[in-house]
């Protein structure tokens, strides 16, 4: 467990869960796709990422704060974390993906009734995009 980094956090878990229930079913950190999707649902093309706000630089978000210390190596990680993230979306379109990101102060606090909006949200974003 060297890396902090977001594998199965507990929003995400949330957010796959509230999916599962609508009886959407996908894949989960697939690795064959650019920048190795959080959830992957092939039937409606359609990828999700549930991005940390801290690590993928959320504008404006006060999760995506600037540290004190080391700030230099800070700023450089995270910005090349932002232009792999760009790299990677910029592929997924060429590919003919669409793109679905969560945020995750959208949902870091939410129980199984508070996410209701953003599945509907997705629900909604989901049916446009069935071929
Ligand atoms: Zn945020």
């Amino acid at each position: 467990m060297s890396k902090i980094r977001s594998k199965n956090t507990k929003p995400e878990l949330a957010l796959r869960k509230a999916l599962f229930a609508r009886g959407f079913r996908y894949r989960v950190n697939d690795i064959r796709l650019p920048g190795k999707p959080d959830i992957v649902l092939p039937k409606y093309k359609t990828v999700i990422f549930v991005n940390g706000c801290f690590w993928h630089k959320h504008e404006n978000c006060k999760y995506a704060y600037t540290p004190k210390t080391n700030t230099q190596f800070w700023v450089d990680k995270i910005n090349s974390n932002v232009e792999r993230d760009n790299k990677n979306l910029k592929e997924l379109k060429t590919m003919g993906w669409n793109i679905i990101v969560v945020w995750e102060c959208e949902i870091r606090h939410i129980n199984k009734y508070d996410i209701v909006p953003l599945v509907n949200e997705i629900e909604a974003t989901l049916l446009v995009n069935v071929p």
